[in-house]
């Protein structure tokens, strides 16, 4: 448990497109923490950029965040039928929605002289930012307008002359912060850049904008990915500014690919809905992404939702970056496909089965129920049905096969003179055999019980296991000759076995 004290977390994305599964590892764990200590997860849509907005993204966010389960109790939330809605007193939670506030702010700083207005052109600041450059200066602006005089500002403002307002840094000194993941952390003042906090189009920058909401929502815990930690200084600042409780930061580690560079933002690779859509379950992505950075300190791999809340703990986070890796996020979902009932993962499955399977005379959802066991075995996730259907690998279970004959024989019986005659021999012994069970008793292990003893009493069992296994699915590869046998039943099995007999004469 982190503190008996109530967090109150947020989840502050802009709604710039689509959520990242480095988004969502942020809202999961900023929910952990709020649900452990009793106290309050809200979500809030910090869309200030107005060139970023991407229409939609709102929608995006609350569609992966509720089929995730990481749903918010406050802020911007979905109402049972599925609007948009704000819900809680501190709002609005949109930010484009109190840009009067936001101004108020602002200009009570240069109240208190720790912002002023700049009236600085897009050329002079051009000019400071090469000038910088050309001098190996670290970059910022160089606080031209920082002591303008009144009379001027007043005169300047009334002709209503483009301007921004600034953050005062101090020159000189440090801030120093406590990070729940990195510990002490400290910044060099002179370092720090003064901050636009008010654009010449009204709208807050960022650092304005989430300094003024995490204290007027009550943020105890500011929860975010690590980009942001050269911010933070700016943002301590102005909270000593305003005179305001200062809340607690963790910085989450950076999420990178197997070769260590930073995960890549192509949209496929990682939005959260994309995942969705492949067929990964919510219960493994979730699972997945709480390890990336944290671990419980215990062999124990699995964890619902619920168990997360009690396990999880912001001190077990590390501080370096956390490996995105896709084939354990394919396990953990077949891991979890397979505690599914078989009622469940039929219908998984079929939705996720290619149109020209589901197209064949064959195809019903009681046969796909059938099948499930055996599918859950050959896919981490939905879409590797598409695979397996490309690959030639499902289509046998629906469609009797087509193959040159000389691959029935087993490879002890090939160069014989008599293979056809044997072959064909050894598989109507097996016909009959079969023949023998009754359909309620055709399952795998009853079928091997029958076929064993006479496999067994050939030279060799693959003398009648692989021509039967050939004939019922026309592959090098397939399950075993009585489980498919099983799945196919009693009747496609026959049927199957008589087409390979009448290509032995
Ligand atoms: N709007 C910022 C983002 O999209 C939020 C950063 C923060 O949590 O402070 O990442």
């Amino acid at each position: 448990m982190e503190s008996a004290r109530k967090a109150i977390t947020r989840f502050a994305p802009s709604p710039t497109g689509f959520l990242h599964v480095g988004g969502l590892r942020t809202a999961l764990y900023s929910y952990l923490l709020a649900k452990q200590t009793g106290g309050k997860f809200l979500l809030r849509i910090e869309d200030t950029d107005r060139e970023r907005f991407v229409t939609g993204g709102i929608e995006n966010i609350l569609a992966s965040l509720y089929w995730t389960g990481i749903v918010p109790n406050e802020g911007v939330t979905l109402a049972e039928d599925a609007t948009v809605i704000e819900k809680g007193d501190a709002g609005p939670y949109i930010q484009s929605k109190k840009l009067d506030e936001y101004r108020k702010y602002a200009e009570q700083l240069v109240a208190l002289q720790k912002a002023y207005y700049c009236f600085c052109t897009p050329e002079r600041l051009e000019e400071v930012r090469n000038y910088r450059q050309a001098n190996k200066l670290p970059p910022g602006y160089d606080g031209h307008c920082r002591s303008l005089p009144v009379a001027e500002v007043t005169g300047r403002l009334a002709r209503e002359e483009r301007h921004v307002i600034r953050l005062s840094m101090p020159d000189e000194g440090e801030t120093t912060f406590y990070d729940l993941i990195r510990g002490e952390v400290t910044f060099k003042n002179a370092d720090v850049d003064d901050q636009v906090l008010l654009k010449s189009d009204g709208y807050p920058t960022y650092h304005l904008a989430v300094v003024v909401d995490d204290h007027t929502m009550g943020v105890t815990h500011v929860i975010r990915g690590e980009e942001w930690i050269s911010s933070t200084p700016k943002h301590i600042t102005l909270y000593r500014y305003f005179g305001w409780e200062i809340p607690l930061f963790a910085h989450l580690p950076l999420l990178l690919n197997s070769d260590k560079s930073k995960l890549s933002k192509r949209q496929g690779d990682v939005a959260v809905l994309d995942y969705r859509d492949k067929g990964y379950l919510p219960e493994a992505l979730v699972n997945f992404v709480a390890f990336l950075g944290w671990n419980p300190g215990t062999e124990q791999e699995f964890f619902s939702l619920e168990e997360l809340v009690t396990s999880f703990s912001l001190a077990k986070v590390n501080k370096a970056g956390a490996v995105f890796n896709l084939e354990k996020l394919d396990w953990f979902n077949r891991e979890y496909l397979k505690q599914k009932p078989t009622e469940e993962l039929a219908h998984y499955f079929d939705m996720f089965m290619p149109e020209d399977i589901k197209n064949l005379p064959s195809y019903t959802k009681e046969y796909v129920a059938r099948l499930a066991p055996l599918l859950v075995e050959r896919v981490s996730k939905g879409i590797d049905l598409t695979d397996m259907y490309v690959s030639g690998e499902l289509i046998y279970f629906f469609v009797n096969p087509t193959y040159d004959t000389n691959n029935l024989f087993w490879k002890t019986i090939k160069d014989r003179t008599d293979r056809k005659e044997k072959t064909r021999e050894y598989l109507l012994h097996l016909l009959s055999l079969l023949e023998a069970i009754s359909t309620t008793e055709f399952t795998d292990v009853h079928i091997k019980k029958v076929v064993w003893p006479f496999a067994e009493s050939l030279a060799n069992k693959g003398e009648v296991l692989w021509p039967m296994r050939y004939a019922l699915s026309g592959r090098d590869k397939s399950p075993d000759p009585f489980v498919l046998a099983s799945v196919l039943g009693k009747e496609e099995t026959k049927k199957r076995l008589q087409k390979a007999i009448a290509l032995l004469v």
